[in-house]
């Protein structure tokens, strides 16, 4: 792993980085099936990194809220586990799909059981894990401080007009949800389970509030300027392991490859990047790669690892 000594290039390698990605024309398409999603402008490009020793580094458009879509998963999934523990892996798998988010096809043969926390299947169980007890604005709301403290920023809000256009349009979700509901394994309404899954979605952040948001998963569960604990050293490791694995879908293989970090990718164009030791990462870019992944956010995490030897599998 990189030594921080090397730390004073990162500054110029951002900087780098977002200026060769504003001059690139090939930028995806961004999301339509959210509505909301499609208003969004496919020029924007921002990049964050925030290092262990507390340095924030930010290039073009990294104060800008976007909808991190399914990079709230890394959150919820980190509150289910501290919620009911390794009991969460009856209801949830631990493998990479290599099916689409939103695929319906493995829950039959494998009995509602979805793949893994990060596709759209096994976030709902999650949402409705956080629901118990709790009425689904609670459990929202539990969601929001919950990233709202990660951040140490209370003005992150959740966009309720995307959470209510992803309602609107969100059949597949529906579909996915009553699917599992059939087999036993959702415990609430998957109306409720739904409202929280869109709600967490719907959460808008900066890059730079993303990255400061990540930070315990680059220091071993811990964030290392407040010195407050989030999880444990062990399951840090875990869910930067299932954000390998997992966390760009059936593009995660060629992620883990080209890139060679942890990372997780919504369809708000958002990516959340992890170096463990080093720093935590944040790009966005709105359009979408044919896995809705961001196009320009994985090429630009690509360069950037290439450029400071950022990889977990560097020496
Ligand atoms: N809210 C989106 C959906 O359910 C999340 C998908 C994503 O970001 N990949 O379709």
């Amino acid at each position: 792993m990189v030594e921080i000594d090397t730390m004073p290039e990162l500054e110029q390698a951002l900087a780098e980085v977002a200026a060769e990605m504003a001059e690139r024309t090939d930028r995806g398409s961004v999301a339509t099936y959210i509505p909301q999603l499609g208003k969004v402008d496919p020029g924007k490009f921002g990049i964050a990194a925030v290092t262990n020793d507390g340095r924030v580094i930010l290039a073009g458009d990294a104060d800008q809220p976007f909808s991190i879509q399914s990079v709230s998963k890394v959150f919820t999934l980190t509150l289910a586990l501290g919620k009911i523990g390794d009991a969460l892996w009856h209801r949830v798998g631990r493998e990479p799909s290599g099916n689409p988010f939103n695929s319906i096809v493995q829950l039959e043969h494998e009995n509602g059981i979805p793949r893994n926390p990060f596709i759209n299947a096994g976030a709902i169980v999650i949402s409705d894990v956080l629901l118990a007890g709790h009425q689904p604005r609670e459990a929202i709301g539990e969601i929001l401080r919950f990233v709202q403290f990660l951040a140490d920023d209370d003005t992150i809000v959740i966009d309720r007009e995307v959470a209510a256009s992803e309602r609107a349009t969100g059949h597949r979700n529906f579909a996915l949800a009553n699917y599992m509901k059939s087999f036993g394994n959702l415990h609430h309404e998957p109306e409720l389970a739904l409202g929280v899954y869109f709600h967490h979605c719907a959460i808008g952040m900066s890059c730079r509030q993303l990255a400061i948001a990540g930070r315990f998963l680059a220091n071993g569960g811990r964030n290392p300027t407040t010195g407050h604990s989030v999880v444990s050293t062990e399951r840090a490791r875990r869910i930067g392991a299932l954000m390998l694995t997992c966390g760009h879908y059936d593009g995660s293989g060629d992620f883990a490859f080209r890139v060679g970090i942890p990372g997780k990718s919504g369809v708000g164009g958002g990516i959340l990047g992890i170096v463990p030791g080093v720093a935590s990462l944040a790009v966005w870019s709105p359009g979408l790669n044919e896995n809705g992944n961001s196009k320009l956010g994985s090429i630009a995490l690509e360069k950037l690892a290439r450029m400071m030897n950022w990889s977990i599998f560097a020496p």
